[in-house]
């Protein structure tokens, strides 16, 4: 029986990256199609249903911030970013509007490979039916009890430390963005919290990270937030 299919939409104008790209996707087996504008790219996601999309944010005839942004009003398909753009603004707000991850270009195929592997990983395990239980390293986080285990013995979190951990594991493999953070875990978005999300973020290391120092699950994102991983 042949393996399903897993699709790969690509929306990008130059053409020589779309060669480069696709020719990397499929010889891990993915299938490609490919759109040189934003208006077919929208067009093939809405008709083909892939299961990842790769977006460039310079399009000729718009900008992929309004691709994602329209996407995102009728799906969850992962969409990973890649740009020329090196400013952490353009980066932060292409994932404020809700894409997973970016790429800087120039970037490489084994890096883009992990990128994809990691949102789909991500994105099966949201379909999969609800486990509550959720594993980390020596860290086994019980959603239905709401208890947290290290090593087998109860770590005591606050409330906010919780749902912060929680909201990371839901969104396992994908850059949020400080200002993400704080809408969603705290309700507001002002600046003046980032030093607390700082604090809990450093807090839920101690109590969790065997090295916090060098965390394995709760990685900083240089500049623009958090993203937390779950292998
Ligand atoms: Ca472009």
């Amino acid at each position: 029986m042949a393996e399903p299919t897993t699709l790969i939409i690509i929306i990008e104008d130059e053409p020589q990256i779309r060669r480069f790209v696709r020719a990397g996707l499929e010889a891990a087996h993915f299938t490609v199609t490919e759109a040189a504008t934003g208006t077919q790219g929208l067009m093939d996601v809405g008709t083909r249903r892939p299961d990842l999309l790769i977006v460039d944010l310079g399009l000729p005839d718009m900008d992929g911030i309004d691709v994602i942004r329209d996407i995102r009003s009728w799906s969850n398909l992962p969409i990973l970013v890649l740009s020329a753009r090196t400013s952490e603004a353009h980066k932060i707000k292409a994932l404020d509007v809700g894409a997973d991850d970016y790429m800087v270009k120039p970037f490489g195929v084994p890096e883009l490979l992990a990128r994809v592997r990691a949102l789909l990983r991500r994105s099966a395990r949201s379909h999969a039916d609800d486990e509550p239980n959720v594993r980390f390293g020596h860290v086994e986080v019980n959603l239905l009890l709401r208890t947290v285990t290290r090593n087998g013995e109860i770590v005591h979190l606050t409330t906010i430390e919780y749902r912060l951990l929680t909201h990371l594991m839901t969104n396992a493999e994908r850059v949020l963005t400080n200002r993400s953070l704080l809408r969603d875990v705290w309700g507001s978005d002002k600046a003046d919290k980032i030093n607390s999300l700082r604090t809990y973020m450093s807090s839920l290391r101690r109590k969790l990270e065997e090295d916090p120092t060098a965390p394995r699950y709760i990685l900083t994102v240089s500049g623009v937030g958090y993203r937390f991983v779950l292998s």
